[in-house]
């Protein structure tokens, strides 16, 4: 009776489809455990009037206790056990993982020290091309030592991103240091600029030209091996005012201050009493080059203005223009012509205004002269003009060419097809500082960085065989016939180490950030084939493929972060 009682105390609920709760949850629980206890006594009961047959009032009742079914757990509810059990077993082995991976970064072992015996690398650099070698590169079979003015390794693919706040700057280096102290044998890193390098001699002098220098800050250091990987600088053309009032896009420091001053022209336009004309020149932003660098920085500025300016300068925001300057008849000419087609329209869409056919003739403290498609001079009032047009070599490159005759290309470095310095012994050269048939990208450098690192171990293992000649040479026992088996042993490894495989260069695709959430993506495919694609699952593709060739997990965590921080706080507009 009381089962039945509490029951139908419940029954509402349920009947509801509500949780009984308050005062009225209280009573129908204690009217349940009131059943229960009955349902309890009621078995004890009826155990003990049926464990004695004989004395049974009805010879007919079963003997058997009644059966009470396991509670049955609903399958919603064993999905959401399973799925919480997965959830923790997943949280706890990434985090555990990552903590691991970080603490071992943080914390790199003991290395070898420098052996006498062993050849002195010297690799000049300490970008992509460098950094790729250094990666790869087995430390034991060498003496390293890294000269480069630059004590880190810069991801410039996403340095656009940084002069607009996106990236805080130091998400996208990587100390050169934390690099090297991974390596089993010790690296010399050394913070300065190759001067002069002499192949005859095989010399290398460098300099401590930065802010700070010791009583030493220039000197020369012997090398075995030479790798050259200077990079380039940026290519002004010689066209008036591009030193004195453009910034570049090109080092850390580029985009830092072409943020600030960027901030500079808005608030300068914010002040008061400024005339119409003075703000639309304040805030007309030109990109010279229609490259993936100039395109991308369009890109990013436009997400600037949109999702940020024109909350905290809505007064400012609608006058604010972006004109990209190409002088070839479309931007991003590597691309295909379809993707070329979609970020035209992606940036009309976007108020980017492309201007192509178009020469910078000069530029002046506050405007850019312009030979237009049709040959007239027009002179652009502006606040700010950015220079991403285009490579040249560094002056220690175009020393360097001036001591070898072989070398007689004025848009870089002769090699072979190993990358042997043409007239040279023991220089290798790659990325920007070379001519090749490659393009001056970053996958270039780094696809000859880890080829490089391949053929030096490979070298060093020639060359221990060479050693090893040299030796039985020296003592005289060449011709005694009980080394003959050695001898012969060994001439047979050297002619296997000494073919080098040539380097070959794969194309992975390209990419480009064009703004408003959207990419594009020249991709190989089936071979010979190519899939162009453009828009947001393309922009998602980009940051994957960014984040995954970013150097390190620091590097990746950093990046992903500073993402998730504009998504969630935008971006900063304060100026230092
Ligand atoms: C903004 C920007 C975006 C880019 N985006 C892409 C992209 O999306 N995809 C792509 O494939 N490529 C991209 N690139 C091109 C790519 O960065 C270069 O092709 C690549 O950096 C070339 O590698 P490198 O090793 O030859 O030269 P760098 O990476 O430039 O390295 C040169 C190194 O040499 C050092 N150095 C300079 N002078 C001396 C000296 N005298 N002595 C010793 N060391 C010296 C420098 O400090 C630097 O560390 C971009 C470039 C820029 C600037």
């Amino acid at each position: 009776m009381q089962l039945s009682r509490a029951r139908s105390a419940v029954r509402p609920f349920l009947q509801a489809g509500l949780r009984p709760s308050g005062i009225a949850f209280a009573r129908v629980q204690s009217e349940l455990a009131l059943s229960r206890a009955a349902g309890r006594r009621f078995q004890s009961t009826s155990e003990s009037t049926t464990s004695s047959p004989a004395s049974s009032p009805n010879p007919s009742a079963s003997t058997e206790p009644p059966r009470t079914s396991p509670p049955k757990i609903s399958r919603w509810k064993r999905f959401l056990q399973g799925l919480g059990t997965a959830t923790l077993v997943t949280v706890l082995g990434v985090g555990g993982g990552f903590y691991y991976y970080s603490k071992h970064e943080l914390n790199p072992g003991p290395q070898l020290d420098f052996d006498p015996e062993k050849k002195t690398l010297v690799i000049l650099g300490s970008g992509w091309g460098a950094t790729s070698i250094l990666k790869g590169l087995d430390t034991e079979d060498y003496n390293v030592v890294v000269i480069s003015p630059r004590n880190y390794f810069l991801f410039t693919p996403l340095l656009p991103s940084v002069a607009t706040g996106t990236l805080s700057p130091r998400s996208i280096l990587q100390s050169t240091r934390y690099i090297t102290r991974h390596k089993k044998r010790k690296v010399t890193v050394i913070e300065a600029e190759a001067t002069d390098v002499d192949p005859a001699n095989k010399i290398v002098t460098f300099s401590d030209n930065s802010g700070v220098q010791g009583q030493v800050w220039s000197t020369t250091l012997p090398y075995d091996y030479l790798v050259y990987a200077v990079g380039a600088e940026t290519q002004t053309f010689n066209i008036p005012g591009v030193r004195e009032y453009a910034g570049f896009m090109k080092e850390l420091h580029d985009a830092e201050k072409m943020q600030d001053k960027f901030m500079d022209c808005i608030e300068s336009a914010a002040f008061p009493g400024q005339s119409s004309e003075e703000q639309d020149r304040l805030l007309h932003i030109v990109v010279v080059g229609g490259g993936p660098t100039g395109v991308e920085l369009s890109g990013e500025l436009h997400d600037f203005l949109e999702e940020d300016l024109k909350h905290w300068y809505p007064e400012l925001a609608d006058k604010i223009k972006i004109t990209l300057v190409e002088a070839l008849p479309s931007v991003l000419p590597s691309f295909s012509r379809q993707l070329i087609e979609y970020t035209e329209s992606t940036f009309k869409e976007a108020k980017i205004d492309i201007l192509t056919k178009t020469m910078v003739k000069e530029i002046k403290e506050k405007s850019v002269v312009l030979a237009m498609p049709d040959k007239s001079i027009k002179e652009v009032p502006c606040g700010m003009v950015v220079w991403a047009a285009g490579n040249t070599l560094r002056k220690v490159t175009k020393d360097l060419i001036a001591k070898l005759p072989e070398q007689d290309n004025r848009r870089g470095l002769i090699v072979d097809d190993h990358l042997r310095l043409k007239g040279a012994d023991g220089i290798f050269a790659l990325g920007d500082c070379t001519a090749t048939q490659y393009a001056p990208t970053a996958q270039v450098a780094a696809q000859q960085g880890n080829y490089l690192a391949r053929i030096l171990q490979h070298i060093a293992k020639r060359d221990h065989i060479q050693k090893q000649l040299d030796v039985l040479a020296a003592e005289g026992v060449v011709d005694a016939p009980e080394k003959k088996g050695e001898i012969e042993s060994l001439a047979k490894q050297l002619a296997k180490w000494e073919k080098l495989r040539p380097f070959h260069y794969s194309h992975q695709g390209s990419l480009a950030y064009i703004g408003s959430e959207k990419a594009i993506a020249d991709l190989p495919f089936f071979g010979s084939g190519n899939l162009a694609t453009g828009g947001m699952i393309t922009y998602y593709f980009w940051r994957s493929a960014y984040l995954s060739t970013l150097f390190s997990l620091r590097n990746r965590t950093l990046v992903a972060t500073d993402w998730m921080k504009v998504k969630m706080f935008g971006r900063d507009v304060a100026r230092d």
